[in-house]
């Protein structure tokens, strides 16, 4: 291994690999963690998941043939709390990329200050591929294989990239179906992001984009950009993007370009944020949508806006893309979407890049907010659950420019170190068992 990090990878026997995510991330997190003098037992502890769970399970597909999936779950950490992340369908889900966003949820958890700790899950398979019927008798296998490793007072999953309320509602009832009778009343508070009317939060859809907006109108400013009248532009137009895209055109800004699986459109003046949720709702993509013209992957990268808001999958933005990139702020919604060359590019370009355990901290936000709600069997108003994450957003916002200014650095590591000195604290107070 080369950089700070050597010490403690090198001590739990890494090999170098470039295209680990997981070593990506880590290693960030490492080297954060030496930066602020870390004690070097807890930089082993955080090095290595605890617990990294991988089943294959057998489906009955609607033309009677069986498939085999596998699925993972990696609970990074639990220091804080529960374990607590989503749970992702896609074909390229891997463990080493579900350790990465683990990891992530830890240090998202530890920022915002949730008491909660670090899990992320997944399955190989393509969730736009399946029938509705396969999707939730995989669902519902998926949940009987995982077990008793997770629960409502152990690791809580929601949703993620290729999973929804839906899929959450067969979780909940799955897990609630194989708990005994005394627990099965509790047994909802296994899952987040269900939908409302099964005990889901109010704003749990709409979270991660909100808490987003809620972040970009607060810093922005600062970076001498008003939010009335600033051009952004947004990649993949799924949960997250399509949520900033509508709440953050609120305050006046304009969305000039989008970017997914299907292609890129622009506009001079302004898309039509909720019309085009619409049309990708409808078709499955941007591509074709009405009063837009299609430019190249590179045209996207290259216009000169105000603000980018990657919202698709990670490692999206490698040195290649971020040579392109024309915009003066990055906002990132989706996890881990520049890898180190592109992220070290973007910094010497001057592109300011608002971290993702930063930015997209308001989905599990509002997950502890559910959980809350769950476990006191109510309900609480759509107003509550706004003026609750607006205060996470904007307390953790805080934290991470203080920790900028204490340890003069970027905000990505300020947002580490935030992250880590709480995860330190507590640590210190609660000790290594035994
Ligand atoms: N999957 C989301 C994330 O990456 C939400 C996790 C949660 O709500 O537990 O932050």
């Amino acid at each position: 291994m080369t950089g700070q990090t050597s010490t403690v990878l090198d001590e739990l026997g890494f090999r170098y690999e470039p295209d680990s995510l997981y070593q990506q991330v880590i290693s960030d997190v490492l080297d954060t963690g030496q930066q602020i003098d870390l004690p070097h037992q807890l930089q082993l502890i955080l090095a290595q998941p605890k617990n990294e769970i991988m089943v294959h399970y057998p489906v009955q597909m609607d033309d009677g043939h069986y498939r085999l999936f596998k699925g993972y779950r990696v609970q990074h950490n639990n220091i804080l709390g529960p374990y607590k992340g989503g749970i992702r369908f896609h074909p390229d889900v891997s463990l080493d990329h579900v350790k990465a966003l683990a990891v992530l949820m830890t240090m998202k958890c530890a920022l915002a200050r949730l008491p909660l700790g670090g899990a992320k899950g997944g399955v190989q398979v393509d969730s736009r591929a399946v029938s509705y019927d396969e999707l939730r008798r995989m669902t519902r296998r998926f949940t009987s294989a995982l077990g008793d490793n997770i629960g409502p007072n152990h690791d809580i999953p929601a949703p993620d990239v290729g999973t929804n309320a839906q899929v959450m509602a067969w979780i909940a009832d799955t897990y609630i179906n194989l708990s005994d009778a005394r627990s099965r009343f509790t047994g909802q508070a296994v899952v987040t992001g269900k939908p409302v009317s099964f005990n889901g939060s109010h704003g749990r859809e709409q979270a991660t984009g909100q808490g987003l907006v809620y972040i970009v109108t607060e810093l922005l400013p600062e970076l001498g950009i008003e939010v009335d009248g600033c051009s952004f532009s947004v990649i993949g137009y799924g949960n997250v993007g399509s949520w900033a895209a509508r709440l953050f055109a609120q305050h006046g800004a304009k969305l000039r370009a989008v970017m997914d699986h299907t292609g890129a459109i622009h506009h001079d003046a302004e898309l039509d944020t909720v019309a085009l949720a619409e049309h990708v709702e409808k078709t499955g993509g941007v591509a074709g949508f009405v009063n837009s013209e299609s430019i190249s992957v590179e045209q996207f990268y290259r216009l000169e806006l105000d603000l980018m808001i990657p919202a698709a999958l990670e490692q999206m933005i490698t040195d290649k893309e971020a040579a392109w990139v024309g915009a003066k702020v990055l906002a990132e919604g989706a996890n881990a979407p520049t890898t180190p060359e592109g992220d070290r590019l973007l910094r010497e370009k001057g592109v300011t890049i608002l971290p993702a355990i930063l930015c997209n901290a308001g989905g599990v936000s509002v997950s502890y907010m559910e959980w809350r709600q769950n476990r006191d069997a109510v309900q609480w108003e759509p107003n509550r659950v706004q003026e609750e994450l607006r205060f996470y957003m904007n307390a953790a916002a805080q934290r991470v420019k203080l920790a900028a200014h204490k340890y003069n650095t970027d905000l990505r590591t300020a947002a580490y170190a935030a992250a880590l000195e709480h995860v330190g604290q507590v640590y210190a107070l609660r000790g290594i068992f035994p």
